[in-house]
């Protein structure tokens, strides 16, 4: 570990960091903290998170008995602005967890520039295991117990792993009874009848399909027939793939937590939708032939865009990967080991909290709609989505080929560069 109290580690040759995220992600904070030239004192204040809440959650089950659950809510960085993130119900949650992705969003929302800090919520739950009415008692008395820390201009919620816009809306329903009227802006995510935004679902996606094809130019690379692999066939990786074919990419495996389908002459994706909207999963599939999760990796192909899991790109397999762009869907899908596995092959690789910013960017479109009570059409989302990450891809390249570092180097530079520079006029309340 680095030291806290004002010292930047001294650069080594390899990079650091294991198969712990919040290791993973300080590890490259820590190249770029570097390589920025960071103060130290300035360098001990982004290390740490600024407001770390544990609250107990008494629920109600529907047999009667009442069940305590754990819930946190930390804010990272809150120097651009109000915090932003997700929440989480799961059975992995943990307040280091919530820590590491808080500050991931942090630097998230100053690579694409979003008047944002960042954090990040979880409850310890099982929600497989509760009814609605208990879901929403849950959400409803999570919320009650963060409550001080909410709000359009201090903390703004959006949906994460099993959490969806109805928890969102019961989120914002709660909040707007304590305070006596309605709020839409508290949370992002919602659905579009109460002040969700157009475009949300298929932001992230977008995102990602923009930031490939820019890629692609810069490798004087044409979409047309170019080859993608897909991990993941969810929100990310599905739209993800829909929008590249639609730029005439060629999909040529995708896959699901079962395991992927591949021909190399190229799916029919509108095929492969329709099948999975009817049966839900891959595995039924008889079009294709089947590939392993792993197998799927280290396809030959052009483009690799892993959307499921983290950690899915690691030492051991890095060196056998052959696309030219690997484009992060997925929040943290590369070890930190894997990284100068990828760089020394020469695979261009835009980083998750560049790549799939776009569902952010949107949340952050919502969140100005709300406050503006004035909504925007379809194909407004998609240009000021379309102008955020062209400009964002731009901003960490050209800052890669000025320090001669990776892209994932360079957007932490451009996030923690944003982020330092507003402490700086702000000053040090210390
Ligand atoms: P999702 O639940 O809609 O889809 C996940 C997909 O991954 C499913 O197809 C699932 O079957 C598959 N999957 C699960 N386990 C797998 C495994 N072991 N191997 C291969 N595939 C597996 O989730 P999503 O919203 O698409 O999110 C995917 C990733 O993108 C996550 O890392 C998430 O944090 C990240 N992300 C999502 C958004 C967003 O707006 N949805 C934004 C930023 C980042």
């Amino acid at each position: 570990m680095a030291s806290t109290h004002g010292q930047i580690r001294p650069e080594k040759d390899t990079f650091l960091g294991g198969e712990n995220p919040f290791e993973s992600m300080m590890a490259r904070f820590d190249i770029a903290a570097q390589k920025l030239k960071l103060e130290p004192g300035l360098y001990s204040v982004l290390r740490h998170p600024e407001k770390q809440i544990i609250v107990a959650c008494p629920l109600l089950r529907d047999n009667g008995q009442v069940e305590v659950y754990t819930g946190y809510r930390v804010l990272y960085n809150t120097g651009r602005g109000p915090a932003k993130g997700g929440i989480r119900y799961d059975m992995g949650v943990t307040l280091d967890e919530v820590k590491a992705l808080a500050a991931w969003m942090t630097w998230k929302c100053a690579v694409v520039n979003l008047p944002f800090g960042g954090a990040k919520g979880g409850i310890l739950c099982d929600p497989s295991t509760m009814s609605m009415p208990e879901l929403e008692r849950l959400t409803r008395r999570y919320t009650s117990g963060i409550i001080e820390t909410l709000g359009p201009d201090s903390d703004v919620p959006a949906p994460d792993v099993n959490t969806n816009e109805r928890m969102m809306a019961w989120i914002m329903d709660t909040y707007s009874m304590h305070k006596r009227h309605t709020v839409t802006a508290v949370v992002t995510g919602k659905p579009v009848e109460m002040g969700g935004s157009l475009g949300r679902r298929e932001a992230t996606g977008r995102g990602c399909m923009i930031v490939t094809r820019e890629a692609l130019k810069r490798l004087n690379i044409r979409p047309d027939g170019t080859r993608v692999v897909v991990q993941g066939f969810g929100n990310v990786g599905s739209i993800s793939a829909k929008l590249m074919a639609d730029l005439g990419m060629k999909i040529v495996a995708v896959s699901d937590k079962d395991g992927g389908i591949y021909d190399p002459a190229g799916l029919d994706l509108a095929d492969v939708m329709s099948h999975v909207k009817e049966h839900k999963f891959l595995k039924t599939y008889t079009k294709a032939d089947k590939v392993s999760n792993a197998e799927l990796l280290t396809l030959d192909t052009d483009v690799l865009v892993p959307a499921a899991l983290e950690n899915v790109i690691t030492e051991e397999n890095a060196g056998r990967i052959k696309a030219k762009i690997i484009c992060e869907g997925a929040n943290g899908p590369t070890t930190a080991g894997a990284d100068h596995i990828l760089q020394e092959k020469g695979i261009l690789v835009i980083p998750d909290i560049l790549a799939n910013a776009g569902g952010v960017t949107v949340s952050y479109f919502e969140w100005v709609q709300d406050r503006g009570g004035y909504f925007w059409d379809e194909e407004t989302v998609n240009q000021r989505l379309e102008r955020i990450m062209v400009e964002s891809f731009a901003e960490v390249a050209s800052m890669a080929a000025r320090h001669s570092v990776s892209m994932r180097i360079a957007a932490y530079m451009v996030a923690i560069d944003r982020v330092a520079k507003v402490h700086r006029l702000r000053g040090m309340y210390a």
